[in-house]
């Protein structure tokens, strides 16, 4: 049988299990959506079988023809989408974008700046147990007292330091980014600016975040958070000599093989990203994220920095005296999924930490707004209230939650919705 189902059950009864769960239950790590079953069917294809090292035009390989027509599609769509002069498209994930711009641009021993973990951002950017943080002399900063990004402090860093590289960007940071201000400084330092605008990819495709690509040197970014696309990597950047670097660095530097069956759902994606209703579901996104963070707060919980320019929220769950690890098993009981978080000097070690991270940009692709997302409000506050109460958390309330969110899902199925 060619069928999965037929063919290897164990592996099917797993895939169809996490359908289920994907359609059943809300979405609200900030770092997934539900990419469209047109990227879906591009990752599904026969591309996934051409070996195709080197660049569209100047490939190792034979037969590359018709990938050379997919791998220059993506480039010229995301291009537009960013206003970039030169994109690679080939990073496995962001991740391997990261290292690539490492890679072009240092020498290992070499001094990085990047913002902190705990403050919010990547391994990838400086942290101890990553190669960023083992093969760099790799510094940090993080957030003032009012929760935002202490440029202030970033400055001071960089002009005593000299870092060959400075990072913006961050996988848990809820505000606007103030890019110029990361530029003015690498200028001070002498460094170079990379922005890895990773989470807020598809906020700056349709101008619901100002574009790094005026200020930064290189930016990177992963195509499946709020650009929606497949799971990967992209690096862009205005500069022609830096551009040879990268892609020097991405193949054959860091890489073998690209993704063929990968380059084209991007290349899908980014013809979503640029067509008007991509520009409507990101207004939704955050307009929707803004809704969760009031009624949270009127629920008695902390937004770190005070609310949400994004797609994202750090909720400080310490107001409650509840733990991140018990919030996040606790919705997950009730069919809402996310993920536990530090929050600025948690006192809880990481296995437990004092908050939770939650983002919109899912739900709203399965068609929730702002009047869902003030429900899903509501439903967060009824378990946190009960988990207030006991840390064991009420099953009953849990049951309850769990049928509203049914509910909500069923009304709004993933896959029975067109994206476009
Ligand atoms: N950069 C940022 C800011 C991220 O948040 C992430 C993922 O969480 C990455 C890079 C890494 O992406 P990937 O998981 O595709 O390697």
């Amino acid at each position: 049988a060619q069928d999965i189902a037929a063919f290897d059950p164990a592996l099917w009864t797993a895939l169809e299990a996490e359908r289920h769960r994907q359609e059943d239950q809300i979405e609200l790590i900030a770092s997934e959506n539900h990419a469209s079953q047109r990227v879906m069917q591009a990752q599904g294809s026969v591309l996934t079988n051409k070996y195709a090292e080197g660049y569209p035009g100047k490939r190792y390989y034979g037969g590359c023809a018709h990938v050379d027509v997919v791998e220059q599609l993506a480039i010229d769509r995301l291009k537009q989408l960013f206003g970039a002069q030169y994109a690679n498209v080939q990073p496995h994930s962001g991740a391997q974008a990261n290292g690539a711009v490492k890679l072009a641009l240092l020498q290992p021993g070499d001094t990085i700046l990047g913002m902190s973990l705990d403050a919010g951002g990547h391994l990838t950017h400086g942290a101890r147990p990553a190669l960023s943080g083992k093969w760099f002399r790799a510094l940090a900063y993080g957030l003032g007292a009012d929760g935002r990004i202490d440029y202030d402090r970033v400055e001071e860093l960089a002009l005593a330091e000299k870092p060959k590289l400075i990072i913006a960007g961050a996988s848990a940071y809820s505000r606007v980014i103030d890019f110029a201000r990361f530029r003015a400084i690498a200028d001070k330092a002498g460094a170079w600016l990379l922005v890895d605008m990773a989470h807020i990819a598809g906020l700056v495709a349709t101008g619901h975040h100002p574009s790094p690509m005026p200020h930064a040197h290189v930016v990177t970014s992963t195509t499946h958070k709020t650009l929606r696309g497949p799971r990967g990597g992209i690096i862009l950047t205005n500069d022609a000599d830096l551009a040879k670097k990268i892609n020097a660095a991405v193949f054959p530097g860091l890489q073998g093989g690209p993704l063929m069956h990968v380059i084209a759902a991007k290349a899908v994606a980014f013809l979503e990203a640029l067509q008007p209703s991509f520009k409507d579901y990101i207004g939704n996104v955050v307009a929707s994220s803004a809704a969760l963070a009031e009624v949270l707060v009127a629920r008695g919980a902390a937004i770190v920095s005070g609310g949400t320019d994004n797609h994202l929220m750090l909720v400080d769950l310490r107001p409650l005296g509840v733990k991140g690890n018990a919030a996040a098993e606790a919705l997950e009981r009730a069919g809402i999924t996310c993920n536990k978080n530090g929050v600025p000097d948690d006192p809880e070690k990481p296995a437990v930490t004092s908050g939770i991270r939650l983002g919109t940009a899912a739900g709203c692709s399965r068609g929730f707004g702002v009047e869902e997302f003030r429900q899903i409000g509501g439903l967060i506050g009824d378990v946190l209230d009960a988990l207030r109460k006991s840390p064991e958390g009420d099953a009953a309330v849990e049951a309850r939650v769990r049928e509203q969110v049914l509910q909500l899902c069923r009304r709004s199925p993933i896959y029975g919705a067109d994206h476009a």
